[in-house]
């Protein structure tokens, strides 16, 4: 008996399991694939002592002088590509994410 039979009749078990599984997976919707990050609230520790606001225009500009109008989530940065519902992951939060109206005084401009 070959020992090498078991493992090659697995790994081909499996890509033909992979190959039927694949068109199922791209129907299903992008939610159903990967869970999306909960949003970051405003009232967070972190996110309160940044200053960070769901909405740039509603940042306290006399508070945060850094901020100046046009600066959001969606031109940081630290932001990430944006899940399904347009919400971004942010290096400054893991595990949350944070508006593409957002801002907070750790923005920095993309190169
Ligand atoms: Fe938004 Fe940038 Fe602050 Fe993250 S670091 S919350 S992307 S402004």
């Amino acid at each position: 008996m070959n020992p090498s039979r078991p493992s090659r009749r697995r790994f081909i078990r499996l890509v033909v399991l992979g190959a039927a599984a694949a068109p199922i997976v791209a129907a299903l919707p992008r939610s159903a694939r990967a869970a999306e990050l909960p949003h970051l609230e405003e009232s967070d520790t972190l996110a309160a002592a940044l200053g960070y606001r769901h909405v740039a225009t509603e940042v306290d500009a006399a508070r945060y002088p850094a901020y100046k109008p046009g600066q959001s989530c969606a031109n940081c940065k630290q932001a990430q590509a944006a899940q399904a519902d347009g919400w971004l992951p942010c290096a400054l939060f893991p595990g949350k994410s944070v508006s593409p109206k957002g801002w907070c005084g750790a923005w920095l401009a993309k190169a």
